[in-house]
């Protein structure tokens, strides 16, 4: 966009078919089939004090369920973009992950590039991830984060039909890296202060699973979170507020990008 006239009424037509698409579903938003409503991503709210914590590429058998632990012991619930592929592999594994409390969101079911694919394979990816997820803990799966970020219009297009919120993230943990524990802790510090600055919430990336195969290593990611909570929320108590959230509580804060 360059700004001027036609920016304007192209944010305001998009901003009519958000309103559309909550009132009225999805049939609203096919009278728009170029609307900006389909570059449109949620990264997160204006509350500087909330956080969420998402993972991506489980379930994982070698970290989830330890990481459900951390969190149970905490109080704290997160948000799980899960592949489908490992969730028909793991299913227990995802019903633990629900009956806690978490929110789970597509990631598609085998990780393609989903940029370079072409349209039909995307929405198989989607659909059979979200039909994977449903089957197993009975209720419709509404957030989807693309993998590797690729967020082409028609992938995001492709996410809207099938009623899904694509969700990016605004701090990475980069724990894919061999950093350590301390390496992942500095870099989700360094991103929640800097989105403090600007005054708004943190969307945390994090892994609790590796997208290649089930069983990657990620007990640093399980031991960063357990002490960022730990420190978080002693902080709380001490004035300096810290929430976290679930992605769902930002669904009203869908940006452009
Ligand atoms: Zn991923």
């Amino acid at each position: 966009m360059t700004g001027g006239i036609a920016e304007v009424a192209a944010y305001g037509a998009a901003g009519a078919a958000v309103l559309g698409l909550a009132a009225g579903g999805l049939a609203y938003a096919s009278l728009w089939p170029t609307s900006q409503i389909f570059r449109r991503t949620l990264i997160a709210g204006e509350n500087a004090d909330e956080v969420a914590l998402t993972f991506d590429d489980g379930p994982n058998d070698a970290a989830t369920p330890q990481l459900l632990e951390v969190l149970a012991r905490h109080g704290v619930r997160a948000t799980f973009f899960a592949m489908g592929d490992f969730a028909r592999a793991k299913p227990e594994i995802v019903r633990q992950v629900a009956a806690a409390g978490h929110v789970l969101g597509n990631h598609t079911m085998s990780h393609p590039r989903l940029s370079t694919e072409p349209a039909a394979r995307v929405r198989q990816e989607l659909a059979e991830c979200n039909a994977a997820l449903e089957e197993i803990t009975g209720a419709a799966v509404k957030f989807f984060r693309p993998p590797f970020g690729a967020r082409r219009p028609y992938v995001l297009r492709a996410a809207r039909e099938l009623g899904l919120t694509p969700v990016m993230w605004n701090v990475t943990g980069y724990d894919w890296n061999p950093i350590g524990i301390d390496g992942i802790l500095a870099n989700l510090d360094e991103g929640i202060a800097r989105n403090r600055r600007r005054g708004r919430g943190s969307n945390l990336l994090l892994h609790d699973g590796g997208h290649c195969a089930m069983g990657a290593a990620r007990m640093d990611t399980v031991r960063a979170v357990d002490r960022l909570l730990t420190s978080r929320l002693a902080a709380s108590e001490n004035g300096a507020a810290t929430r976290f959230v679930t992605v769902d509580a930002w669904a009203g804060h869908v940006a452009l990008e």
